[in-house]
């Protein structure tokens, strides 16, 4: 397994920092799993999808060559873009998730604590609690008003925006906190956002909270809300700030949410650039994997097995058991990060089941934990398959667990397409610092997964 620079030329180099340039915008612009949606539909109208509601309205036909996408509430969206192939043969699925750990704010949020405002969180997703203070956050999400206006916030991102954040004690008086172990050393509900200091000046006339009750003006003078609001919102604290390039070298990327937007990203890129094949295509990026995929925008969700119910009989393919079929006779790439390896942290990983940065798209036959539990284990004709397809394409792969037997584990979404007889593989790109506000990538392993998942869409 050699580091993928040694076969790259100038081109590859040149059609890498393309691709990651463009990730590093996709990465800004949606930080969240609706701003991801939003963009995701930008591109894809612009290449010329319709909305399935567009086709089940019209009751018009869907013929090879249509592009079509599900937007399912704003958080999760499902792409199809269909071939000449019966779809009961079955398609060729991308899967990936776009909702990352972070800290959600309590719908009764807004408190004033000695003559400072505070934000209410409850945090989203596996996080180490102590990497989320002292840290510049924005606030991100939407507000839904009692008549169904929708309000977007983003606070903390442009340059002229204030940040806000979590404080932490000074060293000068934490031995007794130092003495606490790592999960301790943060409460869960300490996690309060500082957002601000200075009273509303109300001459001749003593009130209570009247830091709180400045905050609440600046709310209404700027996105016209009441404390009420917050009833029906949702809104996110995130790391502050830009997708960076990392190293001296620039030849890996810093940022928030990489798990598993680096996933989605390149899955949609090839989605989106991959030559027209017989076989249907599809492209699903979900919301909820980080609290197990649950809900109605989550992989457990019916929603897609609807979407394809619904094209089903808008092709004209109307056995009772044409959806099953379409599952039963597909095959998928479900993708999620990997942790790669890291030497500092040697300790809880195999070297030799580990993935390594700048190696390639990593395969994972199965991840669960303890003893395999809860994992999809792929069958091996399948990932034989699956080596021959990047082998003819010249794609960098490596094969993968995460960390050492019995050291934790982790769950995908992969199972759950399972579970429909869908035949799929863990795949992803191998990322460090996983799950904390800035995780690294490598760009290599980017352009690796991009043109691995192209010839998957192209040859399986
Ligand atoms: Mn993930
Ligand atoms: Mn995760």
């Amino acid at each position: 397994m050699k580091n993928v620079y040694n076969k790259y030329n100038e081109n590859d180099i040149t059609k890498m920092t393309l691709l990651t340039e463009d990730y590093k915008k996709f990465l800004n612009d949606g930080k969240t799993e609706r701003e991801c949606v939003e963009e995701i539909i930008k591109r894809i109208e612009a290449q010329g999808f319709k909305n399935l509601n567009e086709y089940i309205l019209e009751n018009k036909e869907i013929t090879p060559g249509s592009k079509i996408y599900v937007n399912n509430m704003n958080k999760a969206i499902a792409l199809f873009i269909i071939g000449t192939d019966k779809i009961t043969n079955g398609m060729n699925i991308l899967g990936a998730h776009i909702d990352s750990p972070r800290l959600d704010l309590k719908a009764t949020p807004l408190y004033e604590e000695s003559e400072l405002a505070y934000l209410d969180t409850h945090y989203y997703g596996g996080i180490k609690k102590y990497q989320w203070v002292s840290l510049p956050l924005a606030l991100h999400g939407v507000i839904i008003k009692k008549d169904g206006t929708k309000i977007n916030v983003k606070i903390g991102e442009d340059v002229n925006d204030p940040v806000l954040g979590i404080t932490d004690l000074l060293p000068h008086l934490a031995d007794e906190q130092m003495k606490k172990t790592a999960s301790k050393v943060i409460d869960g509900e300490d996690l309060d956002i500082l957002i601000g200091s200075r009273p509303l000046i109300i001459k001749d006339k003593e009130e209570k909270d009247l830091v709180k009750a400045n905050i609440l003006n600046i709310l209404k003078e700027k996105y016209a809300i009441e404390e009420d609001d917050f009833l029906s919102s949702e809104l996110e604290i995130v790391p502050a700030g830009q997708a960076r390039d990392f190293g001296l070298d620039k030849s890996m990327i810093m940022a928030y949410g990489q798990d598993d937007r680096v996933c989605a990203y390149t899955s949609l890129s090839a989605f989106l650039n991959s030559k027209a094949t017989s076989k249907t295509l599809s492209c699903i990026l979900v919301d909820k994997e980080e609290i197990g995929s649950v809900g109605a925008t989550g992989m457990y969700s019916s929603f897609y097995k609807n979407a394809i119910t619904e094209i089903c009989i808008l092709m004209n393919e109307v056995l009772p058991n044409a959806t099953n079929r379409v599952l039963q006779n597909s095959k998928m790439l479900s993708s999620d990060v990997n942790a790669a390896y890291d030497p500092l942290y040697a300790t809880y990983m195999d070297k030799r089941s580990a993935s390594y940065l700048n190696k390639g798209l990593v395969f994972c036959k199965y991840t669960g934990s303890r003893g395999k539990n809860g994992s999809n284990d792929a069958n091996c004709e399948y990932l034989a398959k699956l080596r021959k397809i990047m082998d003819d394409n010249d794609v960098s792969f490596q094969i993968s667990e995460l960390g050492k037997v019995d050291i934790g584990g982790g769950g995908t979404i992969a199972y759950i397409l399972a579970n429909q007889n869908v035949e799929v593989v863990d795949c992803g790109v191998g990322i460090l610092n996983m799950h904390a506000p800035w995780e690294i990538s490598a760009k290599a392993d980017i352009y690796e997964a991009y043109k691995g998942y192209i010839a998957f869409l192209e040859n399986a």
